[in-house]
């Protein structure tokens, strides 16, 4: 099997100023070509040190993919050094240049002629047309190694890698990797280990755990010569792990809990309303995330004030004294009071201190009370996380808010 790996290139990179997307992407569409990524490494945009990287990497690795510094200023010199590196030269591409000139034309601009630059490609290469901006990205090849660049902006790099360099790339895959995500909530990294404890020795498909934001997943990938192989050898496995996990499992390669929730309201015709005080509308906001939620979602309150609290959901007022905002008495009342205000079929509230700081009552930073109410009951969780991080704890709320709605589904 041939070895790959990436060389993301750019200042911004090494600062911390941007993420690397790119790299990430890269990394899971090669595994799915069957080509592991042995070395990442990132450089920036300096002549030196991105010839010396490429020498490395020329020497671990039979294809090198770089993305990044095809643009038209003189800091970006990534084709000018690979091809300095495998002794190219560069040559005017006139189908580039015609597509570059059509593009600005297309936006009623002239080209500038500081752009011609991208133009220039060596003559021997596979040029990767860029439909979504005017570097063209290429491969090539000298002495059995391959070069790919890619430009940096992910808009581009994305389609330009899909649509190009996947079919340059399938030359050297012979076979193919699949990867599903069995996503659970409820049940922490190491108990759902346990209960799969003897599926995550196998080797094909490998079974992996992972955790993350307070949800845990595992990871089913196989190996095979082609896609429909690969998904038998998942098939089973995946039935397994379903029957031991069924209830927590929220859905396999969903990428949220929020998309299973908009699934399933969808399929029972249901509809949602929230009351939100310390997640301050983010569960709304993760479920309005999901296309189609307007069908399933209603409405949500941010009732951050105790005022707002009663006013508008109508919290008695002698019960936020005296059990206080964060109470399971409070919770309860806020996701009947936003049922009643709503046309919603049910409704999720949550109340917390999400911290860092306390909220002046003996109450600790993490607790929180998230309440489900529909026409006939009411249910109420209380959750303590044990952390002062309000990013964490406004998300972990959130999710099991999502997650009591899931349930509730589930069952209903
Ligand atoms: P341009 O023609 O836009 O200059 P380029 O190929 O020269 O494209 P860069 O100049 O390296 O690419 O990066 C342009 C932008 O693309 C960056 O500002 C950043 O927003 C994005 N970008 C670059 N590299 C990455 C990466 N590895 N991951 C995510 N985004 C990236």
């Amino acid at each position: 099997m041939k070895t790959c790996e990436i060389i993301s290139v750019g200042t911004e990179l090494l600062l911390g100023d941007i993420l690397n997307t790119d790299a990430q992407f890269l990394a899971q569409e090669l595994a799915k070509l069957g080509l592991g990524v042995l070395h990442q490494s990132v450089v920036g945009d300096n002549h030196d040190r991105l010839l010396k990287a490429l020498g490395q990497a020329a020497e671990r690795s039979d294809i090198i993919i770089l993305s990044g510094g095809l643009g038209p200023t003189p800091d970006d010199i990534t084709k000018e050094v690979a091809c300095e590196f495998f002794s190219k030269e560069l040559v005017l591409h006139e189908e580039s240049l015609e597509r570059m000139t059509k593009y600005f034309k297309n936006k009623g601009l002239d080209m500038p002629e500081s752009n011609k630059k991208q133009a220039m490609l060596p003559a021997d290469c596979v040029v990767f047309e860029n439909n979504n901006g005017t570097a063209p990205g290429l491969g090539m090849e000298k002495d059995g190694k391959h070069i790919l660049l890619l430009p940096g902006p992910p808009r581009e790099l994305k389609p330009m890698f899909t649509e190009s360099a996947v079919p340059y790339l399938k030359q050297f895959s012979d076979k193919v990797i699949i990867s599903h995500n069995i996503r659970t909530f409820g049940i922490g990294e190491s108990a759902m280990s346990q209960e799969v404890e003897d599926l995550l020795d196998s080797e094909n498909p490998t079974v992996a755990p992972y955790a993350k934001d307070g949800e845990a997943l595992l990871r089913v990938t196989a190996m095979a010569d082609n896609e429909e192989e690969a998904e038998k050898l998942c098939a089973p496995v995946i039935e397994k792990i379903r029957s031991r996990l069924s209830d927590y499992i929220y859905g396999i390669d969903y990428t949220c809990i929020e998309e299973a929730v908009v699934e399933m309201l969808k399929e029972k015709g249901l509809k949602l309303a929230t009351a939100e005080s310390c997640t301050g509308g983010l569960i709304g906001k993760r479920i309005t995330n999901i296309s189609g939620a307007s069908s399933v979602f209603d409405c949500g309150i941010i009732s951050y004030s105790n005022e707002i609290k009663h006013k508008i959901l109508g919290v008695n007022e002698d019960d936020l004294k005296k059990y206080g905002a964060v109470s399971e008495q409070v919770a309860k009342q806020m996701a009947t009071g936003v049922l009643k205000l709503s046309g919603a079929d049910i409704a999720v509230s949550v109340t917390g201190i999400a911290g860092p700081l306390s909220d002046g009552t003996n109450k600790p930073v993490g607790l929180s009370y998230i309440a489900l109410a529909d026409k006939d009951n009411v249910w109420v969780k209380k959750l303590n996380t044990g952390r002062k991080d309000r990013d964490y704890n406004r998300y972990v709320n959130a999710s099991n808010a999502l997650n009591m709605v899931r349930v509730y589904l589930n069952k209903r």
